[in-house]
């Protein structure tokens, strides 16, 4: 008996491959998660710098123009001074709520074998610290964010990166870049990106989705404002709480129970 061509033996596996596979197709599905105000119910920079008392201390936001690393920098430092340390700050964080529903929204995601990363302008210790008190640091591969640590009792924040290429946001952070070198990093190829946000910065990467995609801008906040006026190929979904998220993609069949 002769061995099959090359090409037969192509479409015989092509077959073996669609009668087996089910009904619903599997898809690869990648899931960014913006952190303040869509993970947690706040900002977790504004929570730091809530510590500052008297508030007369609070560093003035005009003298760090398009700068919020530096700022933050400065709110550590001055955070320093009055003696309250970093762990302190860090646990007020990690304590910060999140938004009704997310963690079980997050949970069902990497269930449903979904890539989760974060991307947020915060920085590392908070997010790390939150997720992992939270008991979700395990289940998001990358976090995207300004790296910090601690050193000599203070907080020592530094920029993500120094970019000029996207004027739709700041040097320090372009979301849609970190969302697209992220998708050619990884050896999947993604089927379809989810992208869950609240904010001016979360406008770039939303803009650079494709029609298979889905944003979910925060209903009420700047991003679903901002949606308005601004046209991305990919469906758009406004939300309130991460269970409405839940049931959304449950619906949809992108997600099962
Ligand atoms: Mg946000
Ligand atoms: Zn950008």
């Amino acid at each position: 008996m002769s061995s099959l061509s090359t090409s037969e033996s192509v479409l015989v596996k092509e077959l073996f491959v669609s009668s087996k596979t089910p009904v619903q197709e599997l898809k690869n599905m990648l899931a960014v998660f913006d952190f303040d105000q869509t993970i947690v119910d706040g900002n977790s920079d504004i929570v730091a710098i809530d510590l500052i008392s008297p508030t007369n201390l609070v560093p003035n936001r005009r003298d760090f123009p398009n700068n919020w690393t530096q700022y933050m920098q400065r709110v550590f430092d001055i955070i320093k001074s009055i003696e309250i340390p970093p762990e302190q700050i860090i646990d007020v964080v990690s304590l910060m709520r999140p938004n009704d529903g997310m963690p079980k929204l997050m949970r069902a995601l990497y269930e449903n074998n979904v890539d989760i990363i974060v991307a947020s302008d915060s920085n590392s210790l908070f997010i790390y610290n939150w997720l992992k008190h939270n008991k979700l640091s395990d289940i998001v591969s990358c976090i995207y964010t300004n790296p910090a640590t601690i050193s000599d009792s203070v907080i020592k924040i530094e920029p993500y990166a120094v970019q000029n290429k996207c004027n739709w946001c700041t040097t320090n952070m372009c979301k849609g870049a970190i969302m697209e070198e992220h998708a050619l990093n990884t050896n999947k190829k993604y089927d379809k990106i989810l992208y869950f946000g609240d904010g001016q910065n979360d406008l770039c990467p939303v803009l650079k989705l494709t029609k298979n995609d889905i944003a979910f801008p925060r209903l009420g906040y700047i991003l679903e404002n901002l949606l308005k006026s601004h046209i991305t190929p990919a469906k758009v979904i406004p939300w309130c709480t991460g269970e409405y998220i839940y049931e959304f993609l449950k619906s949809s069949k992108l997600i099962s129970a």
